[in-house]
């Protein structure tokens, strides 16, 4: 993360060229959509989106949308069925983001996911994220581009506001149009609502219900949570458990053997889903410092802990 006050660089090509060279550095940058500005990483690099947590102070980790260059980078990354396919030709590049399965093999860090099987995925119309999408080459994954709980950025002064020394560029190109954040559909579910109205829609939607809990497979889920009992705080490994260890415990793996909270909620996913498929039959994990990302990370380990 930055340390001094984050550079302001107007659109062009030196600042797409300073952006990308940030992004496939594993920095977050912040870049102007036509909804918002959004704070951007290489959603391949599970370390360049743990610092978009680290930068916006996020007490939680959702599922991030990922920005692609267009339809063939988006197919790249996750399954589209008919209905997904007419809403892509229809509406990108623009508001729309679509949650679809995420391709077996697909170079998408789980923290970008939260660990979940399905991807949002959206094509951005805005002339400065498609350069910094064509420079960098990455998929990016890119929430608001604000601190936590804070109003969504339409401006390069809102985010510098915000996020101050946080990051250290800022791409600027004027306030965005929309101002409000992408139309989320999953299927014929409307997530969130936004600026394409469902009333542009091939067909008719249903509203998501607020808290909806998960009663089958296939069903939405917003978060993926380990099968196997999950035991906080652990210290050492009791009988048949796979302890995930931090800092000076080791366990049978570590999130970060240095107790490095960025370095730990890059790996918390996959070293979740390790413990899920593996021999032990319940999960046990380490204490982990609640300071900086490293409340995101408890606050979803109490989660899984306690359903
Ligand atoms: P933001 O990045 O802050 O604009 O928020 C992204 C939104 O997309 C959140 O409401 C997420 O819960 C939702 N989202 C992203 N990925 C998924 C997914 N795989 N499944 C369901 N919802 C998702
Ligand atoms: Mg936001």
């Amino acid at each position: 993360m930055a340390d001094s006050k984050p550079r302001i660089l107007r659109y062009g090509m030196a600042a797409v060229a300073e952006a990308a060279a940030r992004i496939t550095a594993g920095e977050p940058v912040a870049v102007p959509t036509e909804t918002v500005y959004g704070l951007a990483a290489d959603a391949t690099n599970a370390q360049a989106v743990a610092r978009i947590y680290a930068a916006k102070g996020r007490p939680s980790f959702n599922p991030l949308i990922v920005h692609v260059a267009d339809l063939a980078a988006a197919e790249a990354l996750a399954v589209f069925d008919a209905d997904a396919r007419l809403l892509a030709e229809r509406f990108w590049p623009g508001p729309l983001t679509l949650v679809l399965p995420l391709r077996v093999g697909a170079p998408i860090a789980s923290l970008v996911t939260a660990g979940l099987t399905t991807v949002a995925l959206r094509v951005p119309r805005h002339r400065a994220m498609q350069a910094v999408l064509a420079a960098s080459g990455r998929p990016l994954a890119a929430p608001s581009a604000n601190a936590s709980n804070g109003i969504s950025p339409t401006r390069a002064e809102h985010v510098a506001a915000s996020l101050g020394t946080r990051i250290g560029l800022i791409l600027d190109d004027g306030a965005t149009d929309a101002g409000l954040e992408s139309t989320i559909l999953a299927g014929r579910t409307l997530l969130r609502p936004g600026p394409i109205g469902i009333g542009a829609l091939p067909w008719p939607v249903k509203r998501r219900e607020e808290h909806a809990t998960v009663t089958a497979p296939g069903q939405l889920t917003t978060h993926y949570a380990p099968t196997k009992p999950l035991r906080l705080n652990a210290l050492a490994a009791e009988d048949d458990e796979w302890l995930i260890g931090f800092g000076a415990i080791r366990g049978n793996e570590s999130l970060s053997t240095r107790g490095d909270v960025v370095e730990a909620a890059a790996g918390l996913f996959d070293a979740l889903h390790r413990a899920d498929a593996g021999p032990a039959s319940r999960i046990a994990v380490a204490p982990i410092p609640s300071d900086g990302v490293g409340e995101a990370i408890n606050d979803r380990l109490t989660r899984a802990a306690h359903r």
